[in-house]
C-alpha cells in the first residue's frame, strides 16, 4: 500500500526545527511518509550531532536544499538569510519537488510549512499541492500576523510596521499587547526588523490566509483569546509532551547527558536551571555578572553555556570561579532540556522565554525567571509573568545590565513563592490534559492527520 507523502519545511533555526520535527514524528507514527527539508547549513549541523541516527522513523527522510545565500555570507545574519530565502528558495524548492515526484512512487500531496516561510505558499499554489501552515511560536504571534491589516487600518502600526505609542488588544479576551514587543520590532537592528516585517510577517499573513489548515504548537488553555479570535488556527500542542516517551530530535549541538546524573545527586526542588536557547548572546560583562550572581545564591545550578557561534569569542569565567563553584554548579554546552525540566531536582528555570522553552517549562510545571532577549520573547514573558503568573521577570538597571543583586533577589523570591509554584503546577496539569486521547489538542492533531490522509475537509 502506498503512503501519503508530506513535505515539511521549517524556518532554519533551532526553535523552529525541533517542534516541526516533533509534528513530523506524529505524522510518521500515523503512517504518513515525510520528507523533511532543511537548508544545507542546518542539515550539516544536525547530522554532525548524530541526529540522523535518531531519525525518528523509516517513513521520515531528511533532505537539504540551498538557502539561497552565497557561501561567504554570514548564516547568523537573520535579516540577510531571510531575504535570500524569500528571493531564491521558491525555485529551488520547486525543483526538489519535481525531482521527488519524478522519482518517487509516492508523490508529494501536502506541504506543511512554517508560517515564517511564507514564500512556500506560492510554490504550493503554483504546483497545485495542498498547504498547511505550522506555527512554532505562540498563537498570539500568529494572531498579530493575521491582524496586520487591521493594525495598519487602526494606525497601531504604519505600513512599514513601525508602531505608534499605543497599547493594543486584538480582542477583549486577549492580553493587552505593547506593539514595541511585536516580533519585527525586536530583532536587534532596524534593517533586520524591516526585512522580518516585509517578508516573514506580511508574506506570513498571506500564507496563513491561503493555507488550507493551520496547526499551532500551543493549547487552548494557554491562549484562549488568540484561538477564539482565529478559529482556523488549531492548537495541537504541546507537541513535545505528546512525544514524551521518546527522545527529542533535531538538535544542532550534542546534548551533555552527564547533567542528568548530576541532577540525580541534588535535592528535590533545589536546582536553578539556566538556559537561554540557541540564539541569545550576552556580552562578557553580563556573563560575569550572571556567573557571580549564581555563585551568590549559594544554591545548586545547572547552566547551559553555549560555545560561541558565528566566530564570536567563548565566554571567560571570573578568576577562580570554576574552582570556587566546585560540584555545586554544573556548566554544560547543551542540555537535554526536556529531560532536565522533567527532573524532580529542578526548582526553577531562568530562561530567555523562547516559545519552545516556555512550552517545555509550562509542561513540566516549573516556575520561571524571565530574561527575554529578542523577537517574541518579550511577549512570552508577559504571558508567564502577567497572565499565567508562573514566573518573575529579571529587570535591567539604568546601564542595561541585569545585576547580581537583581538576579539573587529574584531567585530567592521565586523559590519562596508558593503562589507561583501552585500556578505553575495547576497550569501544567491543564496543559498536559490537552494532549490526552479525546481532548482538544489530541483531537485536532488526529483530525489534521485524517485531513492529510483523505483530502477531506475537517
Ligand atoms: N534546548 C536544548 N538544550 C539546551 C537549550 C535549548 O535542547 O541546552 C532546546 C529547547 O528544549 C528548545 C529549543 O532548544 O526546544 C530552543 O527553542 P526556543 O524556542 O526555546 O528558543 P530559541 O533557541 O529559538 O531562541
Amino acid at each position: 500500500m502506498k503512503n501519503i507523502h508530506v513535505l515539511a519545511i521549517p524556518y532554519p533555526a533551532q526553535g523552529h526545527v525541533i517542534p516541526l520535527m516533533e509534528a513530523a514524528r506524529c505524522f510518521t507514527n500515523n503512517g504518513l511518509k515525510v520528507t523533511f527539508v532543511n537548508t544545507e547549513f542546518i542539515h550539516k549541523r544536525m547530522m554532525s550531532t548524530g541526529s540522523e541516527i535518531d531519525c525518528p522513523s523509516d517513513l521520515m527522510r531528511m533532505v537539504s536544499i540551498s538557502d539561497g545565500m552565497e557561501p561567504c555570507d554570514d548564516k547568523n545574519d537573520l535579516g540577510k538569510l531571510t531575504k535570500a530565502m524569500f528571493q531564491r528558495m521558491p525555485t529551488i524548492l520547486e525543483e526538489l519537488i519535481n525531482d521527488i515526484n519524478r522519482n518517487d512512487e509516492e508523490k508529494i500531496t501536502c506541504i506543511i510549512a512554517d508560517f515564517c516561510m511564507g514564500w512556500v505558499m506560492k510554490v504550493a499554489r503554483k504546483m497545485g499541492i495542498r498547504l498547511a501552515a505550522f506555527c512554532p511560536c505562540s498563537a498570539a504571534v500568529l494572531a498579530v500576523t493575521m491582524s496586520l491589516q487591521k493594525l495598519m487600518d487602526d494606525e497601531v502600526i504604519n505600513s512599514r510596521g513601525v508602531p505608534k505609542d499605543q497599547m493594543v488588544q486584538l480582542s477583549t479576551s486577549m492580553p493587552v499587547m505593547d506593539p514595541a514587543n511585536f516580533v519585527w520590532t525586536c530583532m536587534g537592528d532596524p534593517v533586520t526588523d524591516q526585512i522580518f516585517f516585509d517578508h516573514m510577517f506580511l508574506e506570513g499573513k498571506e500564507a496563513a490566509e491561503a493555507a488550507d489548515k493551520i496547526i499551532c504548537n500551543s493549547t487552548m488553555e494557554l491562549e484562549p483569546g488568540a484561538f477564539n479570535l482565529f478559529p482556523k488556527m488549531l492548537p495541537v500542542g504541546p507537541l513535545l509532551a505528546t512525544n514524551r516517551s521518546t527522545r527529542q530530535v533535531g538538535h544542532f549541538w550534542n546534548e551533555d547527558s552527564t547533567c542528568l546524573a548530576w541532577l540525580d545527586q541534588q535535592l528535590v526542588g533545589s536546582v536553578i536551571y539556566v538556559a537561554f536557547g540557541s540564539i541569545t548572546i550576552f556580552d562578557q560583562a553580563q556573563f560575569e555578572e550572571l556567573a557571580l550572581a549564581l555563585e551568590d545564591t549559594k544554591k545548586p545550578f545547572l547552566w547551559v553555556v553555549r560555545p560561541g557561534t558565528s566566530g564570536s569569542m567563548d565566554y571567560v569565567y571570573p578568576s577562580g570561579y570554576v574552582d570556587r563553584i566546585g560540584t555545586r554548579g554544573k556548566m554544560i554546552s547543551w542540555a537535554p532540556q526536556q529531560e532536565v525540566l522533567n527532573h524532580p531536582s529542578v526548582a526553577c528555570f531562568m530562561s530567555h522565554c523562547g516559545w519552545n522553552s516556555t512550552m517545555e517549562g509550562v509542561s513540566n510545571g516549573v516556575p520561571f525567571l524571565c530574561w527575554p532577549y529578542f523577537a517574541d520573547q518579550f511577549f512570552n514573558k508577559t504571558y508567564i509573568c502577567d497572565i499565567w503568573k508562573t514566573g518573575l521577570g529579571l529587570n535591567k538597571d539604568d546601564t542595561g545590565i541585569v545585576t547580581r543583586g537583581e538576579i539573587k533577589s529574584k531567585v530567592e523570591r521565586v523559590l519562596d513563592n508558593d503562589f507561583i509554584k501552585e500556578n505553575a503546577s495547576n497550569l501544567q496539569e491543564k496543559v498536559m490534559d490537552c494532549v490526552r486521547p479525546g481532548n482538544l489538542s489530541n483531537k485536532n492533531l488526529n483530525s489534521f492527520i485524517d485531513w492529510v490522509k483523505e483530502g477531506n475537509d475537517l
